[in-house]
């Protein structure tokens, strides 16, 4: 017997459940006979009936399990917290939103089986349904990223992520507290595959990213896994320091030589600003990755369980 873990992560996703358990049923059943299924729902401290959903699903179904966290801990605890849990040979990571279509299950197992892939990834084509700006910032990101980090991140990559169980002990053994699930997928390695789909709307509900909450994740992202604005900021103060001093030794030579007096106080103003404004900007950088080292020294816990079905927990 081989056994495939599904993780969903669920805040608020009362209304789209149901359709997503269905339509995860059906592909199920046409898997092989000797291939058997753990679906791990993971409930975000969901304000809705998120909860009462899960329990009822899995009073008819007992290959469901369920983790409800103390409160919103956000989706990629919730993420930690299945693979933590999951027992399969094979672990699945899906939206509770259906953008990520369990139709491609059958063809990433067989990839991972048959083709000898450690992991199978997806990743949307396109952008279509997105707001302009956004899909334009996002583009943008993927683009500064790759420049800093040694290894690819894959731009429009999902967290839809197919694994055998020697990535996901990888995936666990990295500790920690500032998660960036889809760097996190890039930097363990190995070899994976990626499929390509076009991008699917959400059947119910709403997504949870505002254009604040993606701005916020993106800088996450790289502040966890690069450190070239450090260099960024050590580099324009270096440009700065020769810059000034090829500006004293001029101004030293119209006194001195040509005897002109000092003059430009507006253009003075304008330097202080500017000169300021960049420090600011690179003690800004700097604390960035203070509080991030702020919160990994504390080692707080990832998420806390409230509820669960999952004996010894
Ligand atoms: N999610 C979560 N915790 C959160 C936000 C989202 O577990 O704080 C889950 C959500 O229920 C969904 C998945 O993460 O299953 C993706 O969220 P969403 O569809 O809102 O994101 P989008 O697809 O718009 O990027
Ligand atoms: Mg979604």
């Amino acid at each position: 017997m081989e056994k495939i873990s599904i993780i969903v992560p669920c805040y608020n996703e009362e209304k789209a459940l149901p359709l997503f358990y269905e339509e995860l049923q059906k592909n199920i059943k046409t898997f092989p006979k000797n291939v058997c299924f753990e679906i791990i729902f993971v409930n975000d401290g969901s304000k809705d009936h998120t909860l009462n959903v899960i329990k009822n699903l899995s009073k008819k179904d007992d290959s469901i399990k369920y983790i409800s966290f103390s409160r919103n801990f956000g989706k990629e605890s919730a993420i930690y917290a299945g693979l933590e849990n999951s027992t399969g040979d094979y672990v699945t990571l899906m939206d509770a939103d259906l953008q990520d279509p369990p139709s491609l299950l059958k063809e990433m197992y067989r990839l991972v089986t048959e083709e000898n892939y450690d992991a199978v990834g997806t990743r949307r084509v396109n952008r279509k349904g997105e707001p302009i700006i956004r899909s334009f910032f996002a583009k943008l990101f993927y683009k500064l990223i790759n420049k800093m980090t040694p290894f690819e991140m894959v731009d429009g990559a999902r967290d839809f992520v197919f694994m055998k169980r020697t990535v996901v002990n990888s995936l666990l053994s990295l500790k920690e507290y500032n998660r960036y699930s889809k760097g996190l997928f890039s930097f363990v390695g190995y070899d994976v595959k990626w499929l390509e789909y076009e991008n699917i709307q959400r059947v119910a509900g709403t997504t949870k990213w505002s254009f604040w909450k993606l701005t916020k994740y993106a800088l996450e992202g790289i502040t966890a896994f690069s450190t070239t604005p450090l260099l960024i900021s050590s580099a324009i103060g270096l440009i700065f320091c020769i810059v000034s001093f090829l500006m004293i030794l001029l101004i030293i030579f119209k006194t001195l030589i040509l005897g002109d007096p000092t003059s430009g106080w507006p253009s003075l103003v304008c330097i202080i600003f500017m000169v300021s404004g960049i420090q600011l900007f690179s003690l800004g950088i700097i604390g960035q990755y203070l509080s991030k080292t702020y919160l990994e020294v504390k080692q707080r816990p990832l998420y806390f369980i409230k509820d669960t079905n999952i004996e010894n927990k």
